[in-house]
């Protein structure tokens, strides 16, 4: 199935899953938000009070979850716990989680499964790298820290959560700094991705650009 799939990469904000939807849904994909699973991760590990450096006890918790994807939505034990994933608590500790060699084993496993049981397109740090090296399409969507941080925060006030511009803006330039300097895996656009930056165009104008690449 990796013929058809689509790697989208990219840092905090810069669109990847607002047009991964739009364009799944144009071509019939199934979107994989790993940022998501990340997160979910991250969510359930903090409510049973384990630290990131906690290995052996972050691995059995991921043995126990059982997630799926419902259209945009993540299903983990039966239960969809999709709004709870953009909480400000899980943002600014996702990157430490997301750091640790184990859980990336595990989630670059489940994500690799996916990929060839069905078309995809797959949006997040590691995926034209090393999840879907041999994707047909890559994309690297980027865009400047200012404009991510004020999409962030349109995002969070449109769900009724308060928000702080510089806060925000510093928890993305963090999650940043963290998911690019990472030893495993770390947020780097493939040779072979086009990298698109987003700064001053509408997600409309993105879609288009991407659609017209695909054939
Ligand atoms: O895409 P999103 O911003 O929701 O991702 C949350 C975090 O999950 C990222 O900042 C990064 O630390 C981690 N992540 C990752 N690899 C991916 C997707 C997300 O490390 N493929």
């Amino acid at each position: 199935m990796i013929n058809r799939s689509i790697a989208i990469d990219g840092p905090a904000g810069s669109g990847k899953s607002t047009i991964a939807k739009i364009i799944a849904k144009e071509n019939n994909l199934m979107y994989i938000n790993t940022g998501a699973m990340y997160r979910a991760v991250t969510y359930y590990a903090i409510k049973a009070g384990i630290s990131y450096d906690e290995v052996s006890k972050l691995i059995d918790l991921i043995d126990n979850l059982e997630m799926h994807f419902e259209g945009d939505r993540l299903i983990v034990n039966g239960t969809d716990i999709t709004d709870e994933l953009t909480y400000p608590e899980i943002s600014n500790n996702v990157s430490n989680y997301a750091a640790v060699k184990e859980v990336r084993e595990k989630l670059v496993s489940f994500q690799q499964k996916m990929s060839q049981k069905y078309e995809v397109i797959m949006d997040g740090r590691d995926i034209g790298t090393v999840v879907l090296k041999d994707a047909k399409y890559k994309f690297f969507l980027t865009a400047k820290a200012e404009e991510r941080a004020k999409r962030r925060c349109k995002e969070l006030i449109e769900k009724g959560i308060e928000v702080d511009f510089n806060n925000i803006l510093e928890e993305i330039e963090k999650r940043d700094y963290i998911d690019t300097h990472r030893e495993i895996n770390p947020l780097t656009k493939a040779d072979d991705a086009m990298e698109i930056d987003t700064s001053s165009m509408t997600i409309d104008e993105v879609v288009k650009k991407i659609s017209g690449l695909l054939n």
